[in-house]
């Protein structure tokens, strides 16, 4: 009788609670501003190195995503409350000769520099980051988060040591592969001639797991992940990742298999890329299979691989459009619904193709707050998405080296 009570009573005040409430599309309060001010907000994958050499950028001058289609700046990151994740040392997959190896080498320890100089030149601002406690700390300074990763790990070559070297000048995240297949196993937009992991493939993941590395699944194809996920001794992240149920693009996972990965203590970090999460008809996938046929990764000559990434993005911008803001977020709330909130965070890909309609500048980034405080979810809850959950996968893999030493 009493909870019968109880229950009329709510279902008759509901209403009135609702009209109190801002609605789906109200900018933040005062309130989930607070929260999310409160919180850690780190973004896996941040693709904002490629514009640290481009003449006269500086990351502290204001930038628009309308003028010169960036969308990370230090004024842009104050205002999103985003404090910061991983910056990206990105090679494009180029071919497996000694010639290749030798070039990606030399323009990853080159963009690392980089990376490190940004923050050297700019130390009010920014810190490098190394272990998982090292966010709190520098947040509480009042400064950035920088993270290093490195998306696709093709500048190793045939010398799997050269991990140790990376690690020692901060990488922390690493993935084994980007667009093409490699020395380390299948890309899931490759041919996938090694089912999965290659040899170099599983002595990475060791590697990786020794030294602390958190492994990064964006960009593999299921059977890797399925794979490492079987191999490692610490949980797998998915710094910029989508699922299938938005959108057949392979780098999408289903979700039995993010059930398999939430089972395992993995987290998925979802990207915001129109063209991986908007409908899309099957013209745009026959125009992909055209390319990939056209400029196979691993056969075509160096110099001829600008114009396949060029078409890449021609054939993106063709079909962008289909995706917004409200995409986005049932995207989110799917994965939370699907995995748990354990195993759910943000990975837009920011200055790498990322954004949609509403959603094009990390300024944007406390509407996701709002909005799950809207769909219900506890302070706690949100904290877990916007860098806990991520965090927590750093420390297991730090645990881990330690444990082994
Ligand atoms: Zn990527």
């Amino acid at each position: 009788m009493h909870v019968a009570r109880t229950l009329a009573a709510l279902v008759a005040t509901a209403p009135l609670l609702l009209a109190a409430q801002a609605r789906a599309e109200d900018p933040p309060t005062k309130a989930e501003r607070a929260l999310h001010e409160r919180l850690i907000v780190l973004d896996t994958h941040l693709d904002t190195p490629s514009n640290f050499s481009r003449p006269g950028w500086d990351i502290l001058d204001r930038h628009t995503f309308a003028k010169d289609h960036t969308q990370v700046d230090y004024p842009r990151m104050v205002d999103g409350g985003l404090d910061g994740g991983f910056w990206v040392i990105f090679t494009d997959q180029g071919p497996l000769t000694g010639e290749g190896f030798l070039a990606a080498r030399n323009h990853a320890f080159h963009r690392s520099v980089e990376i490190r100089e940004m923050v050297a030149k700019h130390s009010k601002e920014f810190e490098l980051a190394y272990t998982a406690a090292d966010a709190e700390r520098i947040t509480k300074a009042g400064k950035r988060v920088v993270y290093q990763s490195m998306e696709n790990s093709y500048p190793l070559g045939l010398d799997i040591t050269l991990m140790d070297t990376f690690y020692d000048l901060g990488v922390r995240l690493m993935g084994p592969v980007h667009f093409g297949d490699n020395q380390f196993g299948d890309s899931a937009t490759g041919q996938h001639p090694w089912h999965g992991l290659s040899p170099l493939g599983r002595q990475f993941v060791e590697r990786a797991n020794r030294l602390g590395i958190v492994i990064d699944a964006s960009h593999a194809s299921d059977d890797v992940l399925d794979q490492m996920i079987v191999q490692s001794k610490t949980p797998i992240l998915l710094s910029h990742s989508g699922l299938k149920v938005a959108n057949p693009h392979p780098r999408g996972i289903d979700d039995a298999l993010l059930k398999r990965l939430a089972a395992s203590g993995g987290v998925i970090q979802l990207y915001a890329v129109d063209a991986y999460i908007g409908s899309l008809p099957k013209a745009f996938f026959d125009e992909g299979d055209d390319i990939e046929k056209r400029w196979p990764v691993e056969t075509t000559p160096a110099n001829q691989l600008g114009a396949r990434y060029e078409a890449e993005q021609a054939l993106a911008a063709k079909y962008s459009g289909h995706a917004d803001f409200e995409t986005y977020m049932k995207l989110i709330l799917h994965a939370i619904e699907v995995a748990g909130i354990d195993h759910v965070g943000l990975g837009a890909d920011w200055d790498g193709g990322g954004g949609v309609n509403g959603y094009n500048d990390i300024d944007r980034i406390p509407m996701v707050t709002a909005r799950l405080k809207r769909a219900g979810y506890s302070d706690e809850d949100v904290g877990k998405i916007m860098g806990g959950n991520v965090l927590r996968v750093l420390a297991q893999a730090e645990a881990y080296a330690k444990s082994v030493k």
